[in-house]
Parts: C-alpha cells; sequence; structure tokens
C-alpha cells in the first residue's frame, strides 16, 4: 500500500522505525526486533538507510520482511554518496521486490567527504525516483530548520524545492515540543507547501543518548522534559518508563490538534512500540 493512501485513511496513522543491522553478526537480533515491531500493527514501518551505504542491502532485506509479513514498509535511500547509476540499480531492487514507498534523503556528509557525485540535494534524488515512476515519495523537514541552513526560513525555501521536485509527503525531524511543530506547519503553508506532514516524535529512553543527539541537531528540550531526564536520567528503567509516557502525552496532544499521523522513532526496541501503542488503543 501507498503511504498516502494510509494518510488519507479514516483514522489517525501511526509509524514505527528500525535500523538495519551494521554487521551480519547484529542481523539476526535485528530480525528479531523487527518482528516484534510488526507484531503491534502499525500502520507502516519505516527502515533507515545507512549514509556510506553500508547497509543498504539489510535495508531492502528488512524491508521486505516488512511486506512479508503484511505490514506496508517505507524504505529510506540516501544519495550523497551514490552515482546515478547506483541509485538506479537501488531503485529497480526495490520496484522488483514490489517495495512501493520510499524516503528520498541526501543523507549526513561522511566525514572525508570530498564532494557530491551526482546528487547534491535531496530533491535531485526526489527527481529521480518521480522519473522513474510508480513510487510513493517522502521527503524529511525539520521544525526547528537544518543544522546547516543559516535561517529556518531559508531551510523552508529548500523544502519548498524538494516538495515541488514531487515529495508526495514529509517526516519531520523528532521534536519534544509540540508547539514547534505547530508554527512550523503553518510557516510551510503559508509558501504553499500543502503535502501531509509525518510528526516525528522519538520517546527517550537513555538519558545520555538523547543529550548527544540533540547537541548534534540543536533540537530543543523544553524544561519540562529536561527535569524529567535530569531527575530520572540516571535510572534506566524509570527513564524508559518516564520518556514512553512523555511520548504518549506529546502523540495524544499532536492526535487532539488534528494531526493525522505520527512517527515514532522507535530504534529497534519491540516493547517499546508495544507500549505506545497500548497507551493510545482507545485513541486511534
Ligand atoms: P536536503 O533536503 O538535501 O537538505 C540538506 C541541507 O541542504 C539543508 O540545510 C537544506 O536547507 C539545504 N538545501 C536543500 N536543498 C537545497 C537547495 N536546492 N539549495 C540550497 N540549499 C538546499 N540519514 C541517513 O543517512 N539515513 C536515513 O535513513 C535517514 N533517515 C532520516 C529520516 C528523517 C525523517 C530525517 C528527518 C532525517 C533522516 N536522515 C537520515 C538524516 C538526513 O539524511 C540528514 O539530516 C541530512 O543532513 C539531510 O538530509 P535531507 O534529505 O533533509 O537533505
Amino acid at each position: 500500500m501507498k503511504i498516502t493512501e494510509i494518510l488519507n485513511g479514516k483514522r489517525a496513522a501511526l509509524s514505527f522505525e528500525v535500523f538495519p543491522p551494521k554487521t551480519l553478526t547484529a542481523a539476526d537480533g535485528v530480525r528479531a526486533a523487527v518482528d516484534g515491531i510488526m507484531a503491534v500493527r502499525p500502520d507502516f514501518i519505516s527502515v533507515t538507510y545507512g549514509a556510506g551505504g553500508t547497509t543498504d542491502d539489510y535495508t531492502v532485506e528488512i524491508a521486505k520482511r516488512i511486506k512479508k509479513g503484511g505490514v506496508t514498509p517505507l524504505a529510506h535511500l540516501s544519495c550523497i554518496t551514490s552515482d546515478r547509476a547506483g541509485v538506479k540499480r537501488k531503485l529497480a531492487q526495490l520496484k522488483d521486490e514490489g517495495i512501493e514507498n520510499i524516503l528520498a534523503l541526501r543523507g549526513d556528509l561522511p566525514q572525508d567527504f570530498k564532494g557530491a557525485l551526482d546528487y547534491k540535494y535531496a530533491y535531485q534524488l526526489v527527481e529521480e525516483i518521480k522519473k522513474t515512476g510508480g513510487f510513493c515519495v517522502g521527503g524529511a523537514c525539520y521544525p526547528e530548520g537544518h543544522p546547516e541552513s543559516s535561517t529556518l526560513f531559508a531551510d523552508i525555501e529548500a523544502l519548498k524545492i524538494k516538495v515541488d521536485a514531487g515529495c508526495d509527503f514529509l517526516t519531520t525531524q523528532m521534536f519534544f515540543d509540540n508547539d514547534v511543530f505547530y508554527s512550523f506547519l503553518s510557516k510551510i503553508q503559508s509558501v504553499g507547501i500543502n503535502i501531509p506532514v509525518i510528526a516525528g516524535v522519538m520517546p527517550v529512553t537513555n538519558a545520555a543518548s538523547i543529550m548527544r543527539i540533540t547537541k548534534l541537531s540543536g533540537t530543543y528540550l523544553p524544561v519540562r522534559f529536561r527535569r524529567i531526564v535530569d531527575r530520572y536520567g540516571d535510572n534506566p528503567l524509570a527513564m524508559k518508563q518516564a520518556g514512553i509516557a512523555y511520548a504518549t502525552q506529546q502523540i495524544i496532544d499532536l492526535y487532539a490538534n488534528g494531526i493525522r499521523a505520527v512517527h515514532v522513532y522507535s530504534m529497534n526496541k519491540p516493547e517499546v512500540a508495544s507500549q505506545i501503542k497500548n497507551n493510545l488503543s482507545e485513541i486511534i
């Protein structure tokens, strides 16, 4: 099923994310995690794609597994380290496997980055996928601005180019303050971006990693969230419970405000996916 059909459905949508293994030895653990998240029956599951191309085969393999399990997969695809021939090969492979949905990304710049090959920005990958035809294509967006952009407005102008290149939907970077997201929505609507936007929410289950990630991405941490991390960060079980509760509250507020789809950065943790889904059992 195409993600756009899910987004046009009668009820609000909930999706989860998995990331492929980096090594063969980790593959069994990831497959088990994917199966556990599939058991929660989300509307779709997205599968990330390594920027250096290291995990690209696993992305397709895991997307196939999800499809076989009866859940819609969304395969991520990044382009900054790829040439046109490589991207075309990957698109042919996805098509052969019947994977209909792609999240088109530039990818993070590798440390030894010496310049783009055939694609400098994600919008060029969106154009390539649209030219190929048959795929439902999503793009990433950043309610607080992409870290490389000088201003949020400059990033939104670039986003408009990506949307006009053919995005069918957008998925946001995680945010911890829903007002930041609502304000972003009105800003993008004012420049004529009217495609569906899936809100990205991350249940924080590990205090140290979230501090590192938010420092890198510049994501704003509201005081009420920082108090939770300060108080429970040293107690992994309490942090996990509080992180899931915080994410659940965010999601309920998003749905209550008419947001039609929420994507949960579930980080290969079936128990987190399952608890979130249970917390919303009467809501979606
Ligand atoms: P782009 O849309 O190309 O934007 C990158 C930067 O260039 C921005 O600052 C933008 O403002 C600017 N820009 C874009 N177009 C133009 C233009 N025409 N002119 C001037 N400036 C422009 N990374 C992975 O490696 N694998 C993944 O699976 C993955 N999944 C992700 C999923 C989501 C939902 C999100 C939000 C991010 C994900 N990322 C992933 C990270 C992403 O690859 C990085 O954030 C990357 O730095 C930017 O990717 P992008 O597709 O947003 O790039």
